[in-house]
């Protein structure tokens, strides 16, 4: 076995051809380049079909797909899409050798040889392969109970979501274990905790003044708000800002890199509000009227609530601390919260019961003239089921037309002007007496008092050596970010993404991050913390989930199912959330028959490597009596499987495709080649598999199993006449603009003032459901977060920081075994998490996994570039080859993430090798949602004797490349 030697030089020649590929869209590279192009084949039928790339995540790139008699030969950027702006990447135009690959899975198979082993698959019908996956399923629920089958999914291609909740009218269990968990799940858990579930994503793509970019790198990504995007956004910025530990390619461009330590993000967010409160950068309209930050808590009052709603599926009820008119006298509302009134020096109340409009069939927000009001005000105008601006909210838009132009260069969106308390004055400190109805005397103190002093812990200078960032320089950067350059609204959202969720502090550090917005007044304004796009054209993935179907009995309408759910017991606020299983538990279930047996369940594009210890998760599905895979290729969870589902590529299927994030698109993805051979579309092989179990898979009781051509004119309803006109005007005019289709939903700003932020954008606006406030049990964007206390107690009310176990202030003995910091997870510009590493474009350009080391360290440590390393935890032990890289602080190592060789043989192809997630420690997670520990944890490096792993393809020469490229025959 031989060391890698790739020399400095060679490493940044690949990133040159990674970039020139990243901008040169359908450029060829070398192995492509060598498939004869004759005239012949090039003389016929020349099409370009203006698609949505879908070579990776969630991302919205536009693309131009050439297809010439039949054959994709060149994608390309589309100009029309509003993030990418004509360019595509290097994954995306390596599609074209994914589609064709002659290792793609084009029959359903069995396996014929037991686990563990060569699983010597052989090929089989659709029929048998239905047929023996419902009777291997149900035989599993039928012996050990519909709890025993889970259901698995990666970040899929988006019509193939089904894990997330597909199965569950069949298989009846509350076992999920999806990537969500670490994988922008958490910050959904957190903004549904605080404010409204996915309001976490910034729309940065409307170029705020003050760019600010936190533990990502979307430049080279694969998110909303990434892409070509970002990149304009960065430069183009008055001040950029990155928080990283690392430094990124485009954070290296940053006015203030904000280097914290892995894992600190919540102290750091704290800080920074810390300065805004202190320099009265505090936007405090907003907070004041449409934050709990004026509410009083009365800490030694006995924790009590409303029965109260809330969006996701356990118990509706709080309990809080929070002074309610109840607590003050007999049958006073519990929906009634207290504030202090400075101006009549007596307590008013704000009247929180719009939240009973979701829940309570016999409550008409419209006919209660104190529904969401502050005591004393006039009602707001209803929605009068027609019109919206000027009829609809009296306070909100009397006399006034909003801002015709907020910002130069984007699309617009409407900004009503601040809605303004008419009498009252919320103290928001200070201590107050009340006496409650039995009699006792009580000290109340307003949410933001405390607030202010939690955040004053972690003042900058206290602070610092927590996150490792000078103080002068947080106080720089909260400074900048929250001094206002245009005095009506804040300078822009946080851009946020999944390192600060790979944490055992995740939640925390979410809500402390969209704290920082909130206080700015960044809250669904230009630029700001926005949320999801909002329209009800969504993609094909919602079949598979069930959205659409009214057949659904899902496992969270049944809590006998859901208490059974793997992980509750050590994570309370599971009862809350319901939506997934926390996945160490599943794994640990399955390996103990603790507390009950794992046996059975399916994965659909996904993988074992994601979170929590690989090595338990591959013993657990070693073991199961039944378990089946769809996914375009063999890899290591398939070769686990008892039948593999082979699934169509994105250049092989329609889907209409909206923005996840805030950035507003709609379009669509377009078939532009035949299918593969056998292969299926996703929401077919789901309904197929419904339809041999009897269960409807539609929306209309007549025609229980729609066809697929039904179900995309059905998608598209509201916005098209059919799917087939939907396609003909994006061909024509390309993306839309969601601002321009659906004004109210999308096209406004503050829409907690219009009521619209409230309305689930899949109904139509009528006065029952348009009321203005938040999706939280005060109806306010929650500083102080009841459903945390619920659960928590007041401890957890507001955002702390809390170092895990295995933190450096917790077990510094570990620390001194393991004295390295190890982070991972950023994106490759070549590959998408475990994907693309049969693709010879992409294994040229990136051949083997890199753990980036500061060259002082690799210096003392007797490593060189290109030296193979082992990286060791007390939970395992890795190689990558060494990359060294200043850009990592000393004390630090970025390794890769879920690396797997296809060169490699079944069942495991090498994933033991290099897959990072070995090193993790089972044992310990987020409190509140269960995410994995996969960064920041401690490990040691030193180099690898025995140089590279045996049989991997190790360099860009290796022949065995040549045998990946691109075949056309033998397709039909
Ligand atoms: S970032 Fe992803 S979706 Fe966008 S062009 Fe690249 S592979 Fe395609």
């Amino acid at each position: 076995m031989t060391a890698l030697k790739l020399s400095r030089r060679s490493f940044i020649k690949a990133a040159a051809v990674t970039s020139a590929a990243m901008g040169m869209g359908g450029v060829a590279g070398t192995a492509f380049a060598e498939e004869p192009y004759t005239a012949a084949n090039s003389a016929g039928e020349v099409r370009r079909i203006r698609s949505c790339c879908r070579g990776c995540g969630k991302m919205e790139c536009g693309v131009w797909v050439t297809v010439e008699n039949g054959r994709a030969v060149k994608i390309e950027g589309d100009e029309s899409a509003p993030h990418t702006m004509g360019s595509c990447c290097n994954k995306s135009v390596a599609s074209l050798q994914a589609c064709y690959h002659p290792d793609r899975l084009a029959y359903p198979m069995k396996r014929t040889q037991p686990k563990g082993e060569d699983p010597g698959w052989v090929r089989i019908s659709w029929e048998e392969a239905l047929d023996s996956i419902v009777e291997g399923i149900n035989q599993v629920k039928a012996k050990y109970g519909g709890e025993a089958l889970f259901t698995m999914g990666g970040t899929g291609r988006i019509w193939c979501m089904s894990p997330y909740a597909g199965y569950g009218s069949w298989f009846m269990t509350p076992n999920t274990s999806v990537a969500w968990q670490v994988c922008k799940g958490p910050r959904h858990f957190s903004s549904a905790l605080t404010s409204e579930y996915n309001h976490s994503w910034s729309a940065s793509v409307e170029r705020p003044p003050v760019f600010t970019i936190w533990a990502s790198t979307p430049e080279g990504s694969n998110y909303d708000e990434a892409g070509r995007s970002v990149v304009d956004e960065a430069m183009q910025a008055d001040t950029f800002i990155s928080v990283d530990p690392r430094t990124t390619n485009l954070g290296k461009e940053s006015d203030i890199h904000l280097a914290l330590r892995g894992g600190t993000d919540t102290a750091l967010a704290l800080a920074m509000c810390d300065v805004i409160i202190k320099n009265d950068l505090v936007d405090w309209g907003f907070v004041k009227r449409w934050t709990n930050a004026p509410f009083l808590v009365v800490a030694d009052k006995e924790p009590s609530g409303p029965d109260a709603p809330h969006i996701f599926h356990g118990p509706n009820f709080i309990k809080t601390t929070l002074l309610t008119q109840a607590d003050l006298q007999e049958g006073g509302s519990p929906f009634k919260y207290m504030v202090w009134d400075n101006t009549s020096q007596s307590l008013k109340w704000f009247n929180a019961t719009g939240q009973l409009a979701a829940v309570d069939p016999t409550y008409d927000p419209a006919a209660d003239p104190e529904c969401n009001c502050w005591e004393g005000e006039q009602p707001w105008v209803r929605y009068d089921g027609e019109g919206h601006k000027d009829t609809w909210s009296r306070r909100t838009f009397a006399g006034q037309e909003g801002e015709a132009n907020v910002r130069e260069g984007h699309s617009q969106a409407w900004m009503p002007d601040p809605d303004a308390f008419e009498s009252i004055d919320p103290a928001m400190e200070g201590q107050f007496e009340v006496t409650f109805k039995d009699g006792s005397k009580h000290t109340a103190v307003p949410v933001w008092q405390l607030f202010a002093e939690r955040c004053d812990q972690y003042a900058p200078e206290k602070s610092a050596e927590i996150t490792g960032c000078p103080a002068e320089q947080v106080t720089e950067a909260a400074l900048v970010y929250g001094t206002r350059k245009d005095p009506r609204w804040g300078n822009g959202g946080i851009l946020y993404q999944l390192a600060v969720e790979h944490h055992g502090n995740s939640i925390m550090n979410c809500r402390a991050i969209e704290l920082l917005t909130c206080i700015t007044g960044n809250t669904d304004g230009p630029g700001g913390q926005r949320g999801a796009t909002k329209i009800d054209v969504n993609y094909m993935g919602n079949f598979s989930d069930q959205s659409y179907s009214k057949a659904i009995d899902s496992p969270l309408a049944h809590p006998e199912i859901m208490e059974k759910q793997l992980g509750r017991d050590t994570h309370p606020l599971f009862e809350w959330w319901g939506l997934w299983a926390n996945a160490n538990s599943i794994w640990e279930a399955g390996v103990t028959g603790d507390p009950y047996p794992v046996k059975g369940g399916v994965c659909q594009s996904g993988d074992f490597m994601n979170m929590g210890n690989t090595t338990m998760a591959w013993e657990c599905l070693k073991q199961l009596d039944f378990f089946f895979d769809i996914d375009l290729w063999h890899h290591p969870t398939s070769e686990l499987a008892d039948i593999i589902l082979p699934c169509r590529h994105w250049l092989e299927v329609p889907t209409p495709r909206q923005s996840q994030g805030s950035g507003g698109a709609l379009g669509a993805c377009v078939p532009c080649v035949e299918p593969l051979a056998e292969t299926w579309y996703d929401p077919e092989i789901v309904e197929a598999l419904y339809q041999r179990n009897n269960i409807p898979w539609g929306w209309d009781e007549a025609n229980p199993y729609p066809t697929l051509e039904e179900k995309l004119d059905y998608v598209v309803r509201e916005v098209s006449p059919s799917w087939a006109a939907y396609v003909e005007e994006f061909q024509q005019n390309g993306w839309w603009d969601v601002k321009k289709l659906r004004p109210d939903d999308w096209g406004t700003y503050r829409r907690y003032q219009t009521g619209f932020l409230k309305k689930a954008y899949t109904e139509a606006p009528t006065p029952q459901n348009v009321i203005p406030g938040f999706n939280t049990p005060t109806q306010k964007q929650e500083i102080w977060c009841t459903v945390m206390e619920t659960y928590h107690g007041a401890e957890g009310a507001l955002p702390d920081y809390r170092p895990n176990p295995d933190s450096r202030e917790r077990n510094p003995e570990l620390w001194e075994e393991y004295p390295v910091q190890c982070l991972t997870g950023r994106r490759i510009p070549v590959y998408f998490h475990s994907e693309h590493r049969q693709l010879p474009w992409c294994r040229e350009v990136w051949p083997v996994p890199r753990v980036e080391i500061n060259p002082d360290d690799a210096r003392e440590w007797g490593i060189e570039q290109g030296d193979w390393c082992w990286i060791e935890s007390p939970h395992g032990k890795i190689r990558e080859a060494a990359d060294l890289f200043y850009g990592v602080p000393r004390g630090v190592i970025n390794c890769e993430h879920t690396w797997w060789f296809p060169e490699c043989p079944a069942p495991e192809h090498g994933w033991r090798y290099s897959a990072v997630n070995q090193l993790v420690n089972n044992s310990i997670d987020d409190p509140h949602c269960g995410s994995a520990i996969v960064r920041g944890y401690p490990v040691k490096v030193y180099k690898a004797e025995e140089g590279c792993p045996e049989g991997i393809i190790a360099d860009a020469s290796d022949p065995r490349l040549k045998a990946w490229q691109p075949v056309y025959e033998g397709r039909a």
